[in-house]
């Protein structure tokens, strides 16, 4: 499974913070839970078609989680979902698929009957109502939901996903068996037993062997990020949740509000400011539920504000010592953020060096297991648009510069590896998880982002938007 933040932000509008959604991948077939503004910009931001969605859960109905539910539906019919929408909420969904049918009661003849004619079954809604249990399932992947505690909104709901596929790679993070609660990934209070579980994953035919540098350490180091995750729990807006504890027990990854008290002090009465602490979870807070529910890294998104990273994670680090990540958007259309690192072989390389060709900001680690598959791409795609001036600068993230630099000599990279040993780079691209792709044109604008490994098809069609 993969996870994209597709909107991090709250009601505020914020051009940085689309609202409330966040996609789940699981191979082809792409979940959104929550809609909020900007939802189907965002996606269209990713490599990800809209005829991929297969469902989309809601975890509550206040207006930032759901006001992109109109566009998802219909644009994503009138780009080829032609099935029905499966929708899935809390009490109330019912009536608001009827809205939505009311609300394109003169499009949507249109466009079925008389225009595109489009096949009608994309412009019909399938409603699930959703209980506390499974909720959905098919051969990959399960979704459980849970009540969380948003009074006076409710029923409000969080969402796990199960992966479920047999002879996926093991993710790393699961490979770990039953860490015990509390224990968390870099937390320095693992068994040294862990790490012999951490051994690599089988290779397939036609892999390169790693190299006896990279046998000699932990496959991965605390705080990695890969995009194979197992288990991912959504809160949905919520207080401080027992039952989001008990549901998010030992996942691989924990993606849940948070907020500063002092803005809502700042920005409302005390009465108001009282009422929203009260169904919010606080920065602190939310620290104490990744520690008690024992998740391997936490992402923090519907931030407010959306402006404190700083603060968010240095109360978070109080109580959950795993690995923290505060959600950002993704960048598009925008000037990329500038690089300037040294190379594993001490040179001084800047994205600026750059200007005026295409290049690919990647970034990267030799433990990540997805990259085996990512990097002969790239290097593919270097020598097919060489006459072009593709570049391809590769950025180490999370992982030590020589089994980095090994891992690059075995797939024959030509292209500058820096070290990014303070996260500089990869805060500034907003990274979650590797592999993580920027293209950039070569005026420097970013043009589209890839998560985790392109299909080379796609890879073709992002370096199209760069030439
Ligand atoms: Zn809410």
């Amino acid at each position: 499974m993969q996870v994209i933040l597709l909107g991090t932000g709250y009601p505020r509008p914020d051009p940085e913070r689309a609202g409330p959604a966040t996609a789940v991948v699981v191979g082809e077939k792409l979940f959104v839970v929550d809609a909020g503004r900007g939802v189907v910009m965002r996606l269209a931001a990713t490599e990800f078609p809209l005829s991929a969605l297969r469902a989309v859960f809601l975890t509550h109905l206040h207006s930032d989680h759901i006001v992109g539910l109109p566009d998802l539906f219909n644009t994503s019919w009138i780009f080829k979902r032609y099935t029905p929408l499966e929708l899935y909420g809390p009490e109330g969904t019912r009536e608001l698929a009827a809205a939505l049918l009311d609300f394109f009661a003169v499009d949507i003849p249109v466009r079925r009957d008389l225009t595109e004619m489009h096949p009608g079954a994309g412009a019909t809604i399938n409603t699930h109502i959703v209980e506390e249990g499974v909720v959905y399932e098919d051969e990959d992947v399960r979704v459980t939901a849970f009540l969380v505690d948003h009074r006076p909104m409710g029923p409000a709901f969080g969402y796990r996903f199960d992966l479920l596929a047999p002879g996926e790679p093991l993710a790393p993070t699961a490979a770990v068996p039953s860490a015990p609660a509390g224990s968390v990934p870099g937390s320095g209070d693992e068994a040294p037993a862990s790490s012999s579980a951490l051994s690599a994953p089988p290779l397939a035919p036609g892999e390169p062997p790693m190299s006896q540098a990279e046998h000699a350490q932990p496959v991965i180091p605390s705080g990695a990020r890969n995009l194979l995750l197992r288990s991912i729990v959504i809160s949905g807006d919520t207080r401080p949740s027992q039952n989001l504890i008990k549901y998010a027990k030992g996942a691989d990854l924990l993606i849940h509000e948070a907020y500063l008290p002092e803005h809502f002090d700042k920005v409302d009465s005390p009465e108001v400011a009282a009422r929203l602490k009260a169904y919010h979870t606080s920065a602190e807070e939310v620290g104490q539920v990744a520690h008690e529910a024992g998740v391997k890294l936490l992402v923090l998104t519907h931030v407010v504000p959306g402006d404190s990273d700083e603060i968010f994670l240095e109360r978070a680090r109080k109580h959950f010592k795993g690995t923290i990540v505060v959600g950002r958007d993704p960048l598009l259309d925008a000037p990329a953020p500038q690089i300037s690192l040294a190379t594993v072989d001490g040179r001084q390389v800047a994205l600026s060096d750059f200007r005026g060709r295409p290049v690919i900001v990647n970034f990267w680690a030799s433990w990540c297991v997805p990259c085996r598959d990512e990097f002969p791409l790239l290097a593919a795609a270097r020598a097919r648009y060489a006459g072009d001036g593709l570049e391809i600068l590769g950025v180490i993230h999370d992982d030590s510069s020589q089994s980095a630099a090994a891992f690059a000599a075995t797939y024959t990279a030509q292209w500058p590896l820096l070290v990014d040993a303070d996260d500089v780079a990869w805060n500034a691209y907003h990274g979650a998880f590797v592999p993580l792709s920027y293209f950039i044109d070569r005026a420097g604008v970013v043009r589209a982002v890839s998560y985790g490994p392109p299909p080379s098809a796609s890879l073709d069609d992002y370096i199209a938007k760069i030439l």
